[in-house]
């Protein structure tokens, strides 16, 4: 039993999500700015004027100042990613 969908093939109803997804503000930011993998390895967060990076007890942290700080994985970011907002550190 399952559901019809516009071409009339049935969709089970465990595949079927009632909830829209909600984006945290952190994930919207990422949305709005394309926040993606780089294509091009000279522009990465790693060197980007707004990337900040420090060790916090055993891990080794990578954030964006523009993103803002949280006490979570929130707002990670990934070295070998860029945004739009890049600009080249000097
Ligand atoms: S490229 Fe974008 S996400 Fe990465 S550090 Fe710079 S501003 Fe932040």
């Amino acid at each position: 039993m399952g559901q019809l969908d516009i071409f009339n093939n049935e969709i089970p109803l465990n595949k079927i999500t009632s909830k829209p997804k909600v984006l945290s503000k952190y994930q919207r930011w990422k949305m709005i700015n394309n926040y993606r993998k780089s294509s091009d390895k000279s522009q990465i967060c790693k060197t980007c004027e707004y990337h900040i990076s420090g060790k916090y007890r055993t891990k080794f942290l990578h954030k964006c100042n523009l993103l803002g700080l949280s006490h979570s994985s929130a707002t990670d970011i990934k070295v070998f990613n860029v945004c739009d907002l890049f600009i080249k550190e000097f």
